[in-house]
């Protein structure tokens, strides 16, 4: 049995070994600062450091010495929120003008999705999901009771169904095309095809989905998308969010529910009255956290060259190869809770088992560094730019150990 084991093995470290020498991407692997001889899988909470990031931000403390106030423009800080959304926007097939950087996701979800609302001002009804993110599921429920509205929530896999029934009741759709804790996902391309028949306002979180999973806005004719950028897109600690706005809600007579100075079309002129820019800037809110916008904007280098298409076949490679070494090493053994369809998986894979917290600390003493999410999911995120097949075996190879070394219970 022992012997049979370590045949299996070594054909899937030949395979892991082949997957990895043809892997496109395996140049980006060297833009990150990556943990010694640990398997870094906690993108879904952390994005690695891309090295590119400390010079510049060194370089920007400097320019603040130097250069003080001057540095607002001259160092290009004061147009960054536009400039970094730019780059984010082509990991989201958003053409430039569209996205803006800034503030949280979660300060973001409340401004654009009151706009939202305030766009179908005679339907009642915010639609969502039953497995929303915690922040998604807070903000809804406080935007549906300032604005009077009720919250609907349903399985991803019903939206398109309930938006077919009854959606002349529904003033917004609240997508997350990636499940935060099993990784499931689902086509927001469908879900947005019904919610404009239905005349439905798309608003999408996209923090589980933003640089790793291909969401088209602008082909999907999404009306307004938010995402942080600390996950997949490594921006670092509290990196500032982004918001986007479809071209058709720029110059409209509606209001972000924070308007904010920054975003007023003519910031300087400190009007009397709040007029909003006619561009993405007035998701803009206030001042932005210029080192962490140097650090965000340095960070997206790592992406340089690189299509999201692209990215998207190097993370389902690595996923498929997670499937392939759990049916030899770990059948039967846990239920892996991230569906199995390639069109359903998001970037990362959960592991469902009942000892889960106990999995997830061995697995970090051996170095393998996934999370958890209670009562029982592991979630091991396999990043396209930074995690290689062979490391994926090794996640795998010692999940095995650790389920055959636990203690006896009780
Ligand atoms: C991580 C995450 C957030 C985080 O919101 P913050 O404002 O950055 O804390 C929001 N929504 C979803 C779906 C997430 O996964």
């Amino acid at each position: 049995m022992i012997v049979q084991q370590a045949m299996l093995d070594e054909l899937l470290e030949s395979r892991a070994a082949e997957l990895d020498e043809h892997d496109p991407l395996a140049v980006a692997r060297a833009r990150f600062v990556l943990p010694h001889a640990k398997v870094y899988c906690q993108s879904t909470c952390l994005g690695p450091l891309p090295e590119s990031v400390p010079a510049m931000v060194e370089g920007a403390v400097s320019a603040w010495g130097h250069d003080l106030l001057s540095a607002w423009m001259d160092a290009g800080w004061w147009d960054s929120p536009r400039r970094v959304g730019d780059k984010i926007g082509t990991l989201l097939g958003a053409a430039p003008g569209r996205v803006v950087a800034g503030d949280s996701a979660t300060v973001h979800l409340f401004n654009v999705l009151v706009a939202a609302a305030r766009l179908r001002p005679e339907r009642r009804v915010l639609l969502g999901i039953t497995s929303q993110f915690s922040t998604v599921r807070y903000i809804t429920d406080s935007v549906a009771g300032l604005l009077g509205l009720r919250v609907r929530r349903v399985p991803p896999e019903d939206l398109v169904a309930v938006l077919a029934a009854t959606g002349d009741e529904i003033a917004v759709v609240i997508d997350e095309p990636v499940d935060f804790r099993t990784g499931a996902a689902h086509s927001l391309a469908d879900v947005a095809r019904a919610a404009r028949a239905a005349g439905a306002v798309v608003v999408a979180d996209l923090c589980h989905a933003a640089g790793v999973l291909p969401v088209d806005l602008d082909a999907n004719d999404i009306d307004f998308a938010v995402g942080c950028t600390y996950k997949y897109l490594c921006g670092g600690p509290g990196s500032p969010a982004f918001a986007y706005l479809n071209a058709r809600h720029h110059d409209s007579e509606y209001l972000m529910a924070l308007p904010g100075w920054t975003g007023h079309a003519e910031p300087f002129e400190m009007e009397a009255e709040y007029r909003p820019a006619d561009n993405a800037d007035r998701a803009r809110i206030g001042t932005a956290p210029i080192l962490s916008m140097v650090a965000l904007e340095a960070a997206l280098d790592a992406f340089d060259g690189i299509t999201i298409e692209q990215i998207r076949r190097s993370s389902l490679s690595l996923s498929d190869f997670f499937f392939a070494c759990a049916d030899r090493l770990l059948a039967g053994r846990v239920e892996i809770a991230t569906p199995r369809q390639p069109d359903r998986r998001g970037g990362h894979i959960a592991v469902r088992h009942p000892d889960a917290e106990l999995l997830v600390a061995r697995l970090a003493d051996r170095g393998v560094l996934g999370d958890r999410r209670p009562p029982d999911l592991m979630r091991f995120s396999l990043h396209p730019l930074t995690l290689t097949h062979r490391e994926v075996l090794r996640v795998v190879t010692e999940l095995a150990f650790v389920l055959s070394d636990r203690d006896p219970v009780g």
